[in-house]
């Protein structure tokens, strides 16, 4: 028989894959608590609107699939652990992955590029760090002592070539848990991030605040000195004077140096943003019609 590879899945498998269980009985998730008001409000809005794919039900179905192990097997005879409660407050509310009762520390699974380890900072890490720390204030009012919280990362693009950078295609990020956020108690946070989502939803659409660079993860333009007709770099500069002054300190007067302005990506997060077919700030960026 012939070697045949078709890129696609048995319609049962991707049945199972493409079902999508999750129900925050809340009107707002903690995960949204750290999102901006025009992604929250969308989401609200278009939610159920919006067809999953199946490139994005695989993750998470891969995620759902390793809770389900764990419960059934080390952790469900196993007295010292909780994996997966609901916690809420108020109209918001939020599953943990795992807390270890013992040595009390609140853990969150993670699938994610390398690069995201590769480049990680505190600022990077940020909404991850608000994430587990909200979940720990959430324990704690159930009388959970939370001393430590990490995210547990598994890499999905690790290679073995990798190695000398990142020797595992797994890491344990270990943060501070946040008492304060933005200067505000836990708890007043939570409470003024729900007022200000409630706020905004009686708001339409193409009135919604826009969502900040930082938000979107917006890449800045760069400027690139070129020489002659080659395709790469010779340096890459953030600013034009940058590359003017660069270009004026090269000896070589042999070759033609010249500079290509080369614009970031002002939408990064938004190629993920479950809502983006809605939203008029990205597709007035794309100048695509809505
Ligand atoms: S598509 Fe982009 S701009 Fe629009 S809500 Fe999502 S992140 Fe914000």
């Amino acid at each position: 028989m012939n070697l045949k590879i078709k890129f696609e899945l048995p319609e049962k498998i991707e049945k199972v894959i493409m079902k999508n269980n999750y129900k925050k009985n809340t009107k707002y998730s903690v995960s949204q608590m750290y999102k901006e008001p025009r992604a929250v409000v969308l989401e609200a809005r278009y939610g159920d609107k919006v067809q999953d794919d199946l490139d994005r039900r695989l993750w998470s179905f891969i995620g759902t699939a390793l809770h389900n192990a764990l419960e059934a097997d080390e952790f469900a005879t196993d007295n010292e652990s909780l994996t997966e409660i609901r916690l809420k407050y108020s109209k918001m509310s939020g599953k943990f992955d795992h807390y270890d009762a013992k040595n009390k520390i609140l853990y969150d699974f993670k699938q994610t590029s390398k690069y995201k380890v590769l480049n990680a900072t505190e600022k990077s890490l940020r909404d991850y760090q608000i994430q587990l720390s909200l979940y720990a204030w959430l324990l704690e009012r159930e009388g959970f002592e939370v001393k430590q919280i990490a995210n547990i990362i598994f890499m999905r693009d690790w290679h073995k070539r990798d190695r000398f950078k990142l020797p595992e295609k797994f890491a344990t990020i270990y943060h501070d848990i946040l008492k304060e956020i933005d200067g505000l108690p836990i708890q007043q946070w939570i409470d003024k991030r729900i007022e200000t989502f409630d706020k905004y939803m009686n708001i339409p659409d193409n009135e919604l605040p826009y969502c900040s660079e930082e938000f979107r993860w917006a890449e800045p333009d760069t400027f690139a000195v070129m020489k002659n007709k080659n395709k790469n770099a010779t340096r890459l500069l953030d600013t034009r004077e940058q590359a003017e002054q660069y270009i004026a300190n090269i000896k070589d007067t042999k070759n033609k140096y010249w500079i290509q302005e080369r614009q970031g990506n002002k939408f990064k997060r938004c190629e993920y943003c479950s809502i983006s077919e809605y939203c008029n700030q990205y597709k007035e960026g794309k100048n695509e019609k809505i």
